[in-house]
């Protein structure tokens, strides 16, 4: 989402007026911090980082220095106070007023702030995205409305709210014109999408799946994040009926003890949540499962813990994100009793992550010799001129090949497991 994000605020300056990235601070004319406020680290990283540039401004004192996303969001007028030479300050909803805000210092000469959550204007004021390579995320629905009782994210970038419809499906239309063949639907809660068709029916996040399908060129589609308390028949059936939707699906669970569930607030059970997975696989047997998990949560025991554990054994998730509980201010788990001490969450976050790694490298090693198709999206990071893609259910596969496979999707053979990618054979190499 950050990155996406990202990618608006730079689309936003550069119509304004044209810009040029840089990775050097100080060449830069316009620094911009895109900030996360979901742990308190991210949150704290940001003050140190601004720290880190504020001498640039004694030797340009036209530099503009701006605070976008969660902690701008949250922290408002206290940024400035905190560091008096930053410029503007604004949140996830107003990152297309920048240039105007911006604009404003500069006649003004006074700090400018804009938080607000203007209802999806956003959308309507952003430029066209200009896509860099084959893959491209694509926002459907911004906020979110369950207001679990660990997170700060319903109070920093507002409730849900889904773009019309046919808006997307333009977008997408555009984007594969340009050559993107894989697109990601973004969203704190993207099984939150709802909308109308301008004949007014009403339209869900699989009907928006089904239509995209439909849409020349796009080859592949992905969603991100889910929430296992919207996931319904409906969507499962998707998974079946729409060969285009990827083998790899990510629904954060946090905690497999229902004691836990409940005092997050998530609105399921752990048996609710493994009936969603049944389904899944019953509708799509390869599918890759991934998830979010929280250790250290007010009141968990080691019970609780083993119940987390028993259920990663159970479901044996492929992907993961794994955190020690972190209390935001403003949530109402910050005030619950029972705080786990911090050496506990370590070797807990150390136990659960030693068993997922275990599960991932199992599943990579069952791959190895299979056949996988793979959208080529570039050269290799590795820099050893190979080229680079994914397959359906997420795995980062290395391989020589032309580059003229760049934006196609390839059939190859795994031939090496390593911790990050797998390494494989073009098929019709082994067959000449
Ligand atoms: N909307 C998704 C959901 O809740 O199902 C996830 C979005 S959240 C921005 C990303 C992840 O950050 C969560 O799934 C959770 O694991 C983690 N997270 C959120 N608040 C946290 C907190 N206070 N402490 C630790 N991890 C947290």
């Amino acid at each position: 989402m950050n990155v996406y994000d990202s990618d608006r605020i730079f689309d936003a300056l550069n119509e304004t007026e044209p810009l040029e990235k840089t990775t050097d601070p100080g060449k830069a004319d316009v620094i911009i911090f895109n900030t996360c406020s979901v742990r308190e680290k991210a949150q704290e990283k940001v003050f140190s980082d601004l720290g880190r540039v504020r001498h640039l401004k004694s030797s340009k004192p036209s530099l503009i220095i701006g605070v976008g996303g969660c902690v701008a969001s949250q922290e408002g007028k206290e940024i400035i106070r905190r560091a008096p030479y930053v410029d503007v300050v604004f949140g996830p909803q107003t990152l297309h007023r920048l240039p105007s805000l911006i604009r404003k210092k500069q006649v003004i000469g006074k700090p400018q702030i804009d938080i607000s959550f203007p209802e999806i204007e956003k959308f309507d004021k952003l430029p066209m995205p200009k896509p860099e390579k084959c893959t491209a995320f694509v926002s459907i629905m911004e906020g979110c409305s369950k207001y679990c009782s660990f997170c700060v994210v319903p109070y920093t970038r507002g409730e849900e709210i889904s773009r019309p419809f046919e808006e997307i499906l333009i977008e997408l239309a555009g984007l594969s014109r340009q050559g993107v063949r894989e697109v990601t639907f973004l969203g704190q809660n993207v099984n939150a999408y709802r909308s109308q068709t301008e004949n007014h029916e009403q339209v869900d996040l699989a009907s928006l799946l089904e239509f995209s399908a439909e849409i020349p060129g796009i080859e592949r589609l992905r969603f991100t994040t889910s929430h296992p308390k919207e996931f319904d028949s409906r969507l499962i059936k998707t998974f079946d009926k729409t060969k285009k939707l990827v083998d790899h699906v990510h629904l954060p669970v946090q905690s497999g003890s229902d004691k836990i569930l409940r005092l997050m607030k998530r609105g399921y059970t752990r048996e609710q949540y493994e009936l969603i997975i049944k389904q899944l696989r019953k509708a799509r047997p390869n599918i890759s499962i991934g998830s979010d998990f929280i250790v250290g949560f007010p009141g968990e025991t080691d019970t609780d813990f083993q119940d987390t554990l028993k259920l990663i054994r159970n479901i044996k998730f492929d992907t993961s994100f794994s955190f020690m509980y972190s209390p935001r201010p403003g949530t109402p788990a910050s005030d619950l009793p029972d705080q786990v001490p911090l050496a506990t969450k370590k070797s807990r976050l150390q136990e659960l992550q030693l068993l997922l790694n275990e599960i991932r490298d199992d599943t990579s090693v069952s791959m190895l010799n299979t056949v996988q198709e793979v959208l080529v999206e570039g050269y290799s990071s590795k820099g050893n001129l190979e080229i680079s893609g994914r397959t359906s259910n997420n795995r980062v596969v290395n391989f020589i090949g032309p580059k003229n496979l760049i934006g196609t999707i390839e059939k190859v053979k795994i031939t090496e497991i390593m911790t990050n990618s797998l390494r494989a054979n073009r098929l019709i190499q082994n067959a000449a």
